[in-house]
C-alpha cells in the first residue's frame, strides 16, 4: 500500500530490500501497470501537463545500473537511461558522493554575479576535452535547449549576421530558439508560431531514406552539400547573411541518423568559404556516448561552438556551451543564466568526465560495436528490421513492413516498445519509425545480450 510521508510525497514502502540485491534483471511480478503504478498514473494524469510524451506506463521508483525498479517492485533493464542521460548508469557510486559532498558546501551560488571554482574547473575540463587543439571558453545552461539558445546568440552576436541554417530532421529543444532551428515533427511547432526568424533549412544525408539515384552513402551527403551551396545559398538567402550552421553530428530524435563520412568536412569547407560558424549540437551524441568524447571527433573535424547536456552531469540538470575563445568575447551582460552551472551538477559533472576517461568512452565503443552486430544479427531474421545504424552506444533499428519496401511501420515500431516493456525492457523510439538504444555506458556485453534476447522476442510479439 502507498504510504504518505511527512511531505505528503509518496512512498513505495517496499525499500526493505536495497537495489544492489537485484538478483535478477529484468524480473516482472505484478501485471503492468501494476496497482502503485496505477495510482501514479492517476495523479499524473490529474495534475501534470498533458503534452509529455509517454508510450508506456514505467513508474521510476529507483535503480542501481542498467536495473530500474518501478513502484510496484518491477526491476526493468534499461536501454533507454532516461533519453541517454544517466551516463553512469543509477546511482553510481562516486556520482552520488560527489552529489552529497556538493551538498554539503554550499546548493546555490549565482555564477552570474559571483565565482565559485566547481565552474571555472569544470569549464577548463570541457575546454581541454573539446576536440580541436583550440582555446576555448564555456557558458553554462541548466539544460540542451538553453545551450542551443546560448549558441544562437552567441553566433548571431559574433557574425552580426541574421540566419541560420539547420537541417530537417533536427531536433535543437522546445524554447522558441531551438524550435525555430529543429525540424523533426511538425507537432513541436503546431500553433507556436510566430517563431523567431532568420532561420533556413537543408537536408541532413539519411542514406537510408535517400533517392535511390544517389548510389552511395558520400553522394546523398554531397546532394545535401550542393543544396546549401545551389539551393539554399542561391535562392533563399546571400552566405553573406549567415551566422551560423548548426547540425547534430548524429542525428537523435530524427531517428539516430548517422552521416556519411564526408558530411562534416564538407559542412566545415562552406562555413571555411563563406566566413560561417560550425555549431555542433552534441546534446544527445557527446559526453562518451558513441565511444569517443564528442561524436564529430570521428570525422576529425574541429566546430566552432558545441552544445552539450543531457549525460554531462550523470542526470543532474546541466548544461554547457564551448566555443572558440575569440568567439565567446562578448561583453558582461550579454548573456547569463541564475542556475546555469549549478555547484553540485558541476561536480557531479567532473566525476562524470573522469569516469568517462577511466573507461566508460571506450567501454561505449567496444560494447556499442558488440551490440550493433548482435542487431544486425538480429536483423537478418526479422524482416521488420530495415536498418541497422549506430555508433557506439548510440544505436538504433529502422522499423518498416518489410525490407523490400522499406515501407516506414510506426504502428509495429510503438508495438515493439509496448511489448519489451511488458518483458522488462525499457526502450525508446526515435524518428517516424525507428526504435533507439542509448544505454548507460556501463552496459556490459551480458547485459546487451539479454537486451537482443529480449528485443527478439518483443519482436516476435509484435508481428504476430
Ligand atoms: N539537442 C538535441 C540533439 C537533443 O537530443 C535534445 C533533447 O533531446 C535537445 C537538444 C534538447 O535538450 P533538453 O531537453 O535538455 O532541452
Amino acid at each position: 500500500m502507498t504510504t504518505k510521508t511527512r511531505s505528503g510525497a509518496a512512498s513505495s514502502g517496499h525499500d526493505a530490500k536495497s537495489p544492489d540485491e537485484y538478483a535478477q534483471v529484468p524480473m516482472i511480478k505484478t501485471a503492468l501497470p501494476g496497482p502503485r503504478a496505477q495510482a501514479a498514473i492517476a495523479l499524473d494524469e490529474k495534475y501534470v501537463s498533458p503534452s509529455y510524451t509517454r508510450g508506456y506506463p514505467f513508474v521510476m521508483h529507483r535503480g542501481r545500473g542498467l536495473a530500474a525498479e518501478d513502484v510496484d517492485g518491477n526491476v526493468f533493464l534499461d536501454f533507454t537511461a532516461g533519453i541517454a542521460v544517466n551516463a553512469t548508469g543509477y546511482c553510481h557510486p562516486e556520482v552520488v558522493k560527489a552529489i552529497k559532498e556538493g551538498a554539503e558546501h554550499f546548493q546555490h551560488m549565482s555564477g552570474t554575479d559571483f565565482y565559485y571554482r566547481e565552474q571555472s574547473e569544470l569549464a577548463r575540463t570541457l575546454a581541454e576535452h573539446t576536440f580541436g587543439g583550440v582555446e576555448r571558453r564555456v557558458f553554462f545552461s541548466n539544460s540542451g535547449t538553453e545551450a542551443n539558445e546560448c549558441a544562437l546568440k552567441l553566433a548571431r552576436w559574433y557574425t552580426k549576421r541574421q540566419y541560420v541554417l539547420s537541417f530537417r530532421g533536427s531536433f535543437h529543444g522546445r524554447t522558441y530558439g531551438s524550435m525555430s532551428i529543429g525540424c523533426s515533427k511538425a507537432i513541436h511547432r503546431n500553433h507556436f508560431a510566430p517563431l523567431p526568424a532568420g532561420v533556413v533549412h537543408g537536408n541532413y544525408p539519411y542514406a537510408y531514406r535517400a533517392d535511390p539515384h544517389l548510389k552511395t552513402p558520400e553522394a546523398v551527403a554531397d546532394d545535401c552539400l550542393a543544396y546549401i551551396e545551389n539551393i539554399v545559398f542561391k535562392k533563399e538567402i546571400l552566405p553573406e547573411e549567415v551566422a551560423g550552421i548548426i547540425v547534430e553530428p548524429v542525428q537523435g530524435e530524427g531517428g539516430y541518423v548517422v552521416p556519411p563520412a564526408n558530411w562534416l568536412s564538407g559542412l566545415r569547407r562552406i562555413c571555411d568559404k563563406h566566413g560561417i560558424l560550425l555549431i555542433f549540437d552534441e546534446v544527445q551524441s557527446g559526453m562518451g556516448r558513441t565511444g569517443k568524447f564528442f561524436a564529430h571527433e570521428h570525422w576529425g573535424v574541429i566546430g566552432d561552438i558545441v552544445t552539450v547536456a543531457k549525460g554531462i552531469a550523470s542526470g543532474l540538470p546541466l548544461g554547457a556551451v564551448i566555443a572558440r575563445r575569440e568567439v565567446m568575447s562578448w561583453p558582461p551582460g550579454s548573456h547569463a543564466s541564475t542556475f546555469g552551472g549549478n555547484p553540485i551538477a558541476c561536480r557531479a559533472a567532473q566525476v562524470t568526465i573522469r569516469l568517462l576517461d577511466e573507461g566508460l568512452t571506450e567501454n561505449a565503443r567496444v560494447v556499442g560495436a558488440y551490440f550493433k552486430q548482435r542487431l544486425e544479427d538480429l536483423a537478418r531474421k526479422h524482416d521488420v528490421i530495415g536498418d541497422v545504424r549506430g555508433l557506439g552506444l548510440m544505436v538504433a533499428t529502422e522499423i518498416v513492413k518489410s525490407k523490400a519496401t522499406r515501407e516506414r511501420a510506426p504502428e509495429l515500431r510503438n508495438r515493439l516498445e509496448l511489448e519489451a516493456f511488458k518483458l522488462g525492457l525499457l526502450i525508446l523510439g526515435c524518428g517516424e519509425n525507428t526504435i533507439r538504444f542509448c544505454p548507460p555506458l556501463v552496459v556490459t556485453r551480458g547485459e546487451v545480450d539479454r537486451c537482443i534476447e529480449l528485443y527478439d522476442a518483443a519482436l516476435q510479439n509484435a508481428v504476430k
